[in-house]
């Protein structure tokens, strides 16, 4: 099983790509910010608590998090590789999902870590915020919270997996083709 995590700073092109990949290699897409909108859009008491974090920007506990991905995996047993996309997103959840993939024998081979510049990021996400309906991408100061909640919580995590000799920087800022001929490259060699 060919199980990789999509890492990089909100506005870096992880669900875009996802959806590449999973469209090339048919992995399983395991989005937890999709996962939550579901929940939002059902009206369900999770999606209810979750939604006054995400629409100010901060990440939700981590317990609601690794309990949806748990599901996620139970229920795809026989998937032929996961990609996380949004997930983990702080050291307990990277240490959590270690112990879930652990148990099922079925690790992390990459982590794929694209790199933007903040800049560009919030030009993105409010670029995206035109059409993508969502409230967290159209004001500038709820986009810049989520750029700092990703670099304090976030990004420290790109250290946990360059210790497991898993990290590959990937440039995030070329064109959609040429940053998913590189995220090719590296699944073709798993
Ligand atoms: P995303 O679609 O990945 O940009 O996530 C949108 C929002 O959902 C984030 O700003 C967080 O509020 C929440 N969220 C998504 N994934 C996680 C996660 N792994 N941990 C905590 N909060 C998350």
């Amino acid at each position: 099983m060919r199980n990789i995590v999509l890492f990089g700073p909100p506005g870096s092109g992880k669900g875009t790509q996802a959806t590449n990949i999973i469209n090339k290699f048919g992995f399983i897409h395991l989005s937890t910010g999709d996962m939550l909108r579901a929940e939002i859009a059902g009206q369900t008491k999770l999606g209810l608590e979750a939604k006054t974090l995400m629409d100010r920007g901060d990440l939700v506990p981590d317990e609601v998090v690794i309990g949806m991905i748990e599901n996620k995996l139970d229920s795809n047993k026989d998937a032929k590789g996961f990609v996380f996309d949004g997930f983990p997103r702080t050291v307990k959840q990277a240490e959590a999902l270690d112990k879930l993939l652990e148990l099922r024998t079925i690790p992390i081979l990459k982590v794929l870590s694209l790199k933007v510049s903040e800049e560009e990021l919030t030009r993105r996400i409010l670029e995206r915020g035109k059409t993508s309906g969502r409230a967290d991408d159209q004001n500038e100061e709820i986009v810049k919270n989520r750029v700092v909640e990703y670099r304090t919580k976030t990004a420290p995590l790109a250290n946990y997996y360059a210790a497991q000799h898993k990290l590959a920087e990937i440039a995030g800022e070329g064109s959609v083709d040429e940053i998913f001929e590189a995220l090719c490259f590296q699944i073709n060699n798993l």
